[in-house]
């Protein structure tokens, strides 16, 4: 890895893994899980995910981004944490490598997706016409039910995605039981989004996860960790009894502190691995893309209101961790300079 480049990932790293959380809900946990993490795949993850995807993908072939995290009564249309990271990767991996983002999610939360999509700027269209018209993208939805599998395999062969990525997506522990974070049994609309993940690693197709907890997919990478630092890691709430760590592993994981971090971080790698700043999004998006996420249905998820809110932390929190990842790849690709002082 380019010294420059590895340079920014460790900065990228530091600020999508700092962690905002109140007492009791385990504010060190992300830094153990992020140290397991390095110690398997060495390099800064944002910038290891943002190389391995730039290695795969190419013009005109699709790019697979599951998000979604949701139950019935609190969070009916899905969360603000995932859909804005997904946009955020996609746009910079649309104009970016010319890939055509194909979304999949719960078939509740398509409209939610489709909606913070096209706030990022992408447009949306069915599969053929995405590949005409740069910029565009496919949104899917996909089973929670026994037709997961089948699905997958009809996808994959579909849309010949080049490489995986799933962000904010929870995935099943060891006997197949999938958790939220406090370690109850998710609901029942949860998309089964790890049959897609499965039959990746099957075929040899890159795949990469951004998580927060340590219950999303990519997170088995790191499954012992999780197991011994997350709260209801190993012991779960519900009589499955096996905790929350998901068994779902990728071949990158990227931790954050909110998940959308954690894409924006992947998203600011990739656009300063390509000499790119301006593929990273504005702030006049971010918070677009927030509103027309609210405006279809996501609430805040540790909060389940509708309010401009991710995952506890206001509008000008995503906005701020932005502008801060846009200056660490603006001024870090910048030549040396000697001051005249
Ligand atoms: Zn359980």
């Amino acid at each position: 890895m380019d010294e420059t480049l590895r340079n920014i990932g460790e900065n990228l790293d530091r600020l999508c893994t700092v962690t905002v959380r109140p007492q009791g809900t385990g504010q060190a946990v992300i830094r153990h899980l992020y140290d397991a993490a390095r110690e398997k795949l060495r390099d800064p993850l944002t910038m290891l995910a943002a190389q391995r995807l730039l290695g795969v993908l190419r013009p005109g072939e699709a790019v697979m981004i599951a998000t979604g995290a949701g139950i019935e009564d609190f969070l009916p249309a899905g969360e603000t944490d995932g859909p804005l990271g997904a946009a955020a990767m996609a746009w910079a991996l649309a104009n970016g490598a010319g890939a055509i983002p194909v979304f999949v999610t719960e078939a509740e939360y398509v409209e939610n997706v489709a909606a913070t999509a096209l706030a990022a700027g992408l447009g949306r269209r069915d599969f053929d016409a995405a590949r005409r018209v740069p910029g565009t993208c496919v949104v899917l939805p996909f089973p929670a039910d026994d037709t997961a599998e089948p699905v997958a395999r009809q996808y994959v062969d579909r849309y010949q995605p080049q490489a995986i990525i799933a962000i904010e997506k929870l995935g099943p522990n060891a006997v197949g039981v999938a958790h939220t974070a406090t370690g109850l049994p998710t609901g029942k609309s949860r998309a089964r989004a790890e049959a897609i993940f499965d039959l990746a690693a099957s075929c040899d197709i890159l795949t990469v996860g951004i998580g927060d907890n340590g219950n999303e997919i990519g997170c088995g990478t790191v499954i012992d960790a999780v197991r011994k630092y997350k709260e209801h890691g190993a012991v779960c709430r519900c009589p499955c009894g096996q905790g929350i760590a998901t068994r779902v592993a990728t071949d990158v994981l990227v931790l954050a502190g909110t998940s959308n971090w954690g894409g924006y971080g992947v998203a600011a790698a990739l656009a300063a691995s390509l000499g790119r700043p301006e593929l990273l999004h504005s702030a006049d998006v971010e918070r677009f893309m927030l509103q027309e996420c609210v405006r279809t249905g996501a609430a805040d998820g540790s909060s389940g209101r509708h309010t401009l809110s991710v995952d506890g932390t206001p509008g000008i929190v995503q906005t701020s961790m932005l502008e801060m990842m846009r200056a660490v790849i603006t001024i870090g690709l910048q030549p040396p300079r000697k001051r005249p002082f």
